[in-house]
């Protein structure tokens, strides 16, 4: 089944069961101080579960484009590493404002699964809210005892806070939920480890497809839970990982979402997946970040040195260095990607096609001044090389190569590594802690080049930016 038809049939679905389709919000938010990209499905709708104002219909669902580089739900180091998380992803939802509950989100949910996409059912495991003494929160029995009707005893499991307990930020509404695994493994992978004791254990093959959220909570900022004025259904489906199991690959980047771009980069740069790991990092790494960038620019944000815009140029910059460090891309070449990206997803999200130039030129020109920078770097960097004797660098150089020149300490440690060199991490890092301390303290008392980043939950640093008229602007945020 292809994307295109696994999407319309979620809609279809939900359709059938009384919901109104609406299209997909923005995935860059301008009007909320405490959130910088929508992170989940429910964001757009949070007032809603708030109790200020009802839609027209109180059943909705959506394919919701979601960006996860930021604040409580952070994935971007996991991106390119593993292979079903990205940054820029689209959830699948169905929502119950004050409508219906638990049974019909629980029925609903494993109706679709095997009877609409004909999921096995031996595959499928689910978990429930174990409770929480600190919130003063019981087991979710009600929500056991729904799953019961579908499936065995032993394939309902306990799920902790972390896993099970719904959260959009520091801040907001949140509830227990319960979800849906999938064990894609062989069957004979199957028979030697139990498909139980992996799940949420970060295995590859045994995933967490569908969260079911149960709202019904106010985290307010002191902490406490308050109950919300009426109960409601959020839920939240990965659409790429669904599209894993359905088209019986073992990773999302397998999937017809992802392999024309795929395939593309293997094109321009002549590596080829699947003989070294790097290199297959390197090209997902590419493939997704390619995606977080389009969608953010043709939703009006581009890259820059402010807020979301920062994040954004990060993003890119990531991929720019995978592509350089183990691509050997020293020319521009994610901008060629936005064609096949348009031609894939163009249909479902127009604004892909509408902003296309605009996508083309930015992503083409962040390219070509970071590879400036880039070979800048490698540059001074060679003559440090020359300077040394020994084979250990100061970490003082290192320092100042990343905190005047923004040439990236990894990629420095990288290259040494090849000659065989080393750098001092240790005063590296003590440097970079006191700039970051010097830099809190600073915002105490400056406004101008600082910017604080009011995002939701604790303080993260975020680098330097020092690329632009030579004004260092040291930047710091809420995460
Ligand atoms: P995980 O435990 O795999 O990190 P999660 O529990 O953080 O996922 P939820 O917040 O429950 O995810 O989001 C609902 C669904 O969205 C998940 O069940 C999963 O299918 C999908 N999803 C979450 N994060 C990502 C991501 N970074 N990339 C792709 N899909 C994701
Ligand atoms: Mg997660
Ligand atoms: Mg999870
Ligand atoms: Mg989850």
């Amino acid at each position: 089944m292809k994307s295109q038809e696994i999407r319309a049939k979620f809609l279809a679905f939900f359709e059938s069961k009384k919901h109104d389709i609406v299209p997909s919000a923005p995935m860059v938010l301008k009007d909320d101080p405490t959130l910088m990209f929508t992170n989940a499905g429910m964001v757009p709708f949070k007032e809603y579960f708030l109790g200020n104002g009802t839609p027209k219909n109180t059943r909705l669902t959506d394919s919701q484009k979601c960006l996860r580089v930021s604040g409580k739900h952070n994935d971007l180091e996991e991106v390119g590493k593993d292979t079903y998380h990205h940054t820029m992803f689209e959830m699948l939802g169905n929502w119950s404002f004050g409508d219906y509950f638990k049974k019909e989100a629980i029925d609903w949910a494993w109706e679709l699964l095997t009877e609409v996409y004909n999921i096995d059912k031996n595959s499928l495991y689910v978990t429930i809210f174990e409770g929480d003494k600190a919130d003063g929160l019981d087991r979710d029995q009600d929500a056991y005892d729904l799953w019961r009707n579908h499936i065995s005893e032993d394939r309902i499991l306990n799920g902790n806070k972390k896993d099970n307990f719904w959260e959009m930020g520091a801040q907001g509404p949140c509830g227990p939920c319960s979800e849906i695994h999938v064990d894609i493994r062989s069957e004979e992978e199957k028979a030697k480890v139990d498909g139980k004791s992996l799940v949420n254990q970060d295995h590859p093959l045994v995933i967490e497809v569908w969260n079911l959220v149960f709202m019904q909570f106010n985290r307010m900022a002191d902490g406490s839970l308050e109950k919300l004025p009426a109960q409601h259904v959020d839920t939240g489906m990965g659409f790429e990982r669904l599209c894993m199991v359905l088209q019986g690959v073992q990773s999302n980047y397998d999937t017809d979402v992802f392999t024309p771009l795929m395939r593309e980069i293997e094109t321009i740069t002549s590596f080829k997946c699947g003989h070294k790991e790097e290199t297959d990092v390197a090209v997902r790494v590419v493939a997704d970040h390619l995606r977080a960038v389009a969608f953010s620019i043709a939703d009006g944000q581009l890259p820059s040195s402010n807020t979301a815009g920062y994040v954004i140029r990060r993003i890119l910059r990531r991929a720019i260095r995978y592509g350089y460090t183990f691509l050997n891309t020293k020319e521009p070449f994610i901008y060629k990607l936005v064609n096949t990206l348009v031609k894939q997803m163009g249909e479902a999200f127009p604004e892909l096609k509408r902003e296309k130039n605009l996508i083309v030129n930015v992503i083409r020109e962040e390219e070509h001044s970071f590879l400036r920078t880039l070979d800048q770097g490698l540059i001074l960097l060679d003559n440090m090389v020359a300077k040394t004797t020994g084979d250990i660098i100061s970490g003082d150089k290192v320092f100042e190569l990343y905190d005047t020149y923004g040439f990236p300490d990894d990629l420095t440690g990288l290259i040494l590594s090849e000659q065989g060199l080393k750098y001092d991490k240790e005063r590296f890092d003590v440097l970079l802690d006191e700039q970051k301390k010097r830099s809190r303290n600073a915002s105490l008392v400056e406004t101008g080049d600082w910017t604080v980043l009011i995002d939701d939950s604790e303080e993260e640093f975020i680098g330097y930016d020092t690329l632009e008229a030579n004004v260092k602007i040291t930047r710091y945020r809420k995460t």
